[in-house]
Order: C-alpha cells, then sequence, then structure tokens
C-alpha cells in the first residue's frame, strides 16, 4: 500500500526548526542543499558552494563568504530575506547602470543629429551604428551588473554550471594530453 501523498519532498523533514541535522533548499542559487560541514561549525551548499554560518536561537541563515552579507531567516518551510540590502549600494548599481546605458550613447548619437554628414544622417550612417552598437553593448554591461548585484537564482545557477563544464573541458584536455 502506497501512502497518501505523491509528490515526496526533496526536503522530506521540512515542516520544522532550523537545525544543523537536516538539509534545506540553498536561498542563493535554489538548486542545491544546504547543510551542516563535517566537523565544523559552518553549512554549506552543494551546488554554488556558498558557505553559511547558522544562529540556530535566531533561526537565521547567514552567507559568509559574499559582501553584502545577506541573510535569511527560515519559517518553518522557506527562507525568507532577513535584510534588506545596503540601499546605498543598491543606488550605486542602479545609477551606473543608468549612467552606463544612457551617457556613452548620447555622447555618440547627439553630434551625429547636431552636426550631421555631408549628404544627410542615413539610418546605416556610421555613427548611427556605433551609437546602436555603444547602446547595445552598454545595455549589457548594465544587465551584468545588475543580476550580479541581485544575484539572480537562475543566474547564479548558469555561471556555476559554466564554470563546471569549463573545468570539465580542461580536465578533459589535461587527460588527452598525459596519456599521449
Ligand atoms: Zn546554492
Amino acid at each position: 500500500m502506497q501512502p497518501n501523498n505523491p509528490t515526496p519532498s526533496r526536503f522530506s523533514r521540512l515542516s520544522r526548526s532550523f537545525n544543523l541535522q537536516d538539509t534545506y533548499p540553498c536561498p542563493i542559487c535554489r538548486n542545491g542543499t544546504v547543510q551542516n560541514m563535517v566537523m565544523m561549525e559552518t553549512l554549506s551548499c552543494s551546488f554554488c558552494r556558498h558557505i553559511f554560518s547558522a544562529d540556530l536561537s535566531l533561526q537565521i541563515l547567514r552567507v559568509e563568504d559574499t559582501f553584502p552579507k545577506l541573510t535569511w531567516i527560515w519559517n518553518r518551510d522557506r527562507w525568507r530575506t532577513q535584510t534588506p540590502r545596503d540601499s546605498d549600494l543598491t543606488y550605486l548599481v542602479w545609477f551606473t547602470s543608468a549612467f552606463l546605458i544612457i551617457i556613452p550613447a548620447l555622447m555618440i548619437g547627439l553630434p551625429a543629429y547636431v552636426f550631421p554628414p555631408i549628404g544627410g544622417l542615413q539610418l546605416n550612417s556610421f555613427s548611427i551604428v556605433w551609437g546602436e552598437m555603444t547602446l547595445g553593448l552598454h545595455s549589457l554591461i548594465a544587465a551584468w551588473l545588475l543580476v550580479e548585484h541581485y544575484q539572480l537564482p537562475s543566474y547564479v545557477a548558469a555561471k556555476i554550471t559554466l564554470d563546471r563544464t569549463i573545468e570539465q573541458l580542461k580536465d578533459r584536455i589535461k587527460n588527452q594530453f598525459s596519456m599521449q
């Protein structure tokens, strides 16, 4: 007779208080499990390898190897962000992103309109194409800055997967050379 629970959870003992014996979903990458490291007072994630410390009396988990050091509180089935991100840093990130997107493209695009080339400004004029390329490239840099700041779980997971693929490729190439 099967138990009447069709979706057994990966974290079967979730609805309980935060302790060092159980495993918990990682609040950073949301892919790995956070568990106590052997013989140590810290915890680590099986996927992103971030190191955490725990305050069991307050049910708090704190990441130790990033800046800013974010904390989460365990509310019996999931993590809730405890500390708001450093607002000064957040303003700086948004300001820098906006600056990167607007100013360089404006500096290239505006003179093209103010001093159009002989024969008139065309859509394929060098300065227009250059301005569009600058806008596109700087938007990508700004997007990277923002996802790095907010540490979006899918971005973190993709970054780790890419790092591991590169490591595996390096190992394979090393093995190929050592066999020859
Ligand atoms: Zn993780």
